[in-house]
């Protein structure tokens, strides 16, 4: 106890200086601190007529108090007193109005000395000295002070613009400028703030980390940067510390959005990770040239290849790919490039075991100029498989229905023979019915052989040249004969030679001609028009039926597509005539299209490469070569 009595005693001359040097300090904070007091809240000078008036009053007022004190004092006084009328002057209005205080200041001290109405002139080379002296130094007060106003004017509009918070403190972490958006955070206005310590305002504020490297700052005198959260706002900063000699600025940077966006990124990029590490589908980063850069295991087990050789370069999508599917990926990567996306498509793949194996795939371009994309693979091998023997068993089906039905219908045509000598009309009417399902069992069976055989690429093409007008006219006439609902109408003609299967061009002829018939009840007509178009020959069926929706157009020609309408309006079919129709028409490197309107009717357009055609006069085709074929 009594060791801290002494202390205390010791202690209060040095308590003194301290208190002492506490508030110099603080007033050369207060100091420092004005000229931004003055000019932060003073953006703008005044209007002119209250400068020139201000001005006016205050040398009006000094010159009052000069007329005075020369009265009371009984001396005159030198101009020196119109100083402070030339700094305030000088301070409020600039330039103009301290050089204007300082003509005014002259003239009013020639008017009141030696006495109040003297003559406005110079009496002596002494008075003339001093009035120099004095024009002189009213001069440089206001040069200087619309330096100052404007340099601080200037630093304070552009702290001020910055959309974030700026605050500098002193060393002692006094605020010594605080612009609008850092008002704002701390809710405080900074006429509370200027020249208060951080820590008096704010005591917990020293626990704070900007507190703590702030004055990690002050003593390094090194330029620091990190982020911060403020949890209560929800708002993240980045925060960058400029330390000085005499204090150091803070510059609180906004960073709120990019911190979402990125948590966003991230919470996405796991997801994805997720996604890649399920092993559901193989991931793969490659380039056009079948570089693999990174691959996910679900991708390495489906080929068989291990991480070490996807790490010494061993696996290559390109070598990989039997050279069949060469031509179909280079379109795939072509549209890659153009559209950015590969759209799903299956092709085998040759794996280490050299064993073959079916893939889906599809991706996206990752960057135009490496070229690298992202590929999903899924093993569609069981899929194919089972596919395959669905097909060999359409196919087996097909082939042993085939010989029963071809005697059922021999045995059915000598039936009818024999009866119609007879005269049993009964027993030929059943006859009949008997003949033409047969037929309609016939012709399925027939389409089911030809679905098969396209899966396997197993349909064959006995190519020759031949007249597609006759094809088209033969195929008219047969059809009226067996048709007795609608009128068969060819219109045009064509001296188009086509090199193909006349057979199968004829089978496609046939189905666009019975579905015209077929989906056109309430229609009379089906009009086959044939018409030579520069290379090519555009052979087209028009009927008047029912139309097709607008969503079917494309779908008509895929496997077992049947209109929802025909369905429900019970009009038989299987939905594979235009299938096999494309499929040999594709095989001609021709091209099917459809043109309809519901309730209007179809009109299906054969467009097929003429080889040659006919000569008007002598009937020869001009190519020689296939005219001899014929
Ligand atoms: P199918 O006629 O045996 O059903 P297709 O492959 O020939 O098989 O035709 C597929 C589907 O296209 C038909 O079910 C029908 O909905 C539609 N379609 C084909 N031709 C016409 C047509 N001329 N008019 C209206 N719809 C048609």
């Amino acid at each position: 106890m009594k060791k801290s009595k002494k202390q205390k005693k010791k202690s209060a001359p040095f308590l003194k200086y301290t208190f002492f040097f506490y508030h110099l300090e603080n007033f050369r904070t207060y100091l420092l601190t004005l000229p931004f007091f003055l000019t932060v809240t003073r953006w703008q000078k005044p209007p002119v007529l209250r400068r020139y008036l201000v001005t006016i009053f205050v040398v009006l007022i000094i010159s009052l108090i000069r007329v005075i004190l020369n009265f009371s004092l009984e001396q005159n006084l030198s101009y020196i007193i119109f100083t402070f009328a030339v700094v305030i002057s000088a301070w409020y209005g600039g330039l103009g109005t301290g050089l204007f205080s300082t003509i005014l200041s002259v003239l009013s001290g020639m008017y009141f000395s030696p006495e109040p109405g003297s003559a406005i002139s110079i009496h002596s080379s002494e008075e003339q000295l001093r009035v120099t002296l004095f024009i002189m130094q009213g001069g440089f007060i206001s040069l200087l002070s619309e330096s100052v106003q404007s340099a601080t004017r200037w630093q304070s509009i552009i702290l001020e613009s910055i959309s974030d918070p700026f605050i500098t403190y002193d060393r002692n972490m006094r605020f010594m400028y605080v612009n609008r958006r850092a008002e704002e955070m701390l809710h405080t206005s900074r006429r509370q703030l200027l020249g208060k310590r951080l820590s008096d305002l704010y005591p917990d504020a020293k626990k704070t980390i900007v507190y703590k490297y702030c004055r990690e700052a002050l003593h390094t005198k090194r330029f620091k940067q990190f982020e911060i959260t403020i949890p209560q706002e929800n708002k993240w900063f980045d925060i960058s510390l400029y330390p000085s000699h005499d204090g150091v600025s803070v510059y609180y940077q906004d960073i709120t959005r990019r911190k979402r966006v990125e948590k966003r990124l991230r919470q996405s990029q796991l997801q994805f990770k997720r996604f890649v590490d399920g092993n559901i589908i193989g991931v793969v980063i490659e380039d056009l040239k079948g570089k693999i850069y990174e691959a996910n295991d679900s991708f390495l087990s489906m080929v068989g290849y291990s991480r070490a050789d996807l790490l010494k370069g061993k696996i290559n999508s390109v070598e990989m790919t039997p050279p069949e599917y060469s031509e179909i990926d280079l379109l795939a990567n072509k549209r890659l490039l153009r559209k950015g996306i590969m759209t799903p498509y299956s092709k085998e793949y040759i794996r280490k075991d050299k064993k073959r194996m079916f893939m889906l795939m599809g991706g996206v371009l990752l960057n135009k100029n490496t070229q690298q994309s992202m590929k999903f693979y899924l093993d569609i091998t069981e899929q194919k498989e089972l596919e395959k023997k669905k097909n060999e068993f359409i196919s087996i089906a097909s082939h042993e229905l085939k010989t029963p039905l071809t005697s059922v219908k021999a045995f059915t045509q000598i039936l009818q023979r024999q009866f119609r000598n007879t005269k049993d009309d009964r027993s030929l009417y059943f006859l009949d019915n008997i003949n033409n399902q047969l037929n309609k069992l016939n012709d399925l069976i027939s389409n089911l052989l030809d679905v098969s055989k396209i899966e396997e690429g197993r349909l064959i093409f006995q190519e020759k040249p031949f007249l597609i007008d006759n094809l088209v006219q033969k195929i008219v006439v047969d059809f009226q004969y067996i048709t007795s609902s609608h009128v068969i109408e060819k219109q045009g003609s064509s001296k188009a030679i086509v090199t193909g299967d006349e057979d199968r061009i004829g089978q496609v002829l046939i189905n666009l001609i019975s579905n015209g018939i077929k989906y056109s009840p309430q229609g009379t007509h089906v009009i086959v028009s044939v018409k030579d178009n520069k290379q090519t020959v555009v052979i087209s069926v028009e009927d008047f039926g029912e139309g097709i929706p607008k969503e079917d157009k494309e779908k008509i020609f895929t496997r077992f597509f049947r209109s929802d309408k025909h369905e429900a309006s019970r009009i038989s079919g299987f939905g594979l005539g235009l299938y096999i129709s494309k499929e040999i028409v594709r095989s001609h490197k021709g091209k099917i299209e459809v043109e309809s309107k519901e309730g209007k009717g179809s009109t299906f357009h054969v467009t097929l490469p003429a080889s040659a055609q006919i000569s008007k006069k002598t009937g020869k085709s001009k190519s020689t070569k296939i005219s001899s074929a014929l």
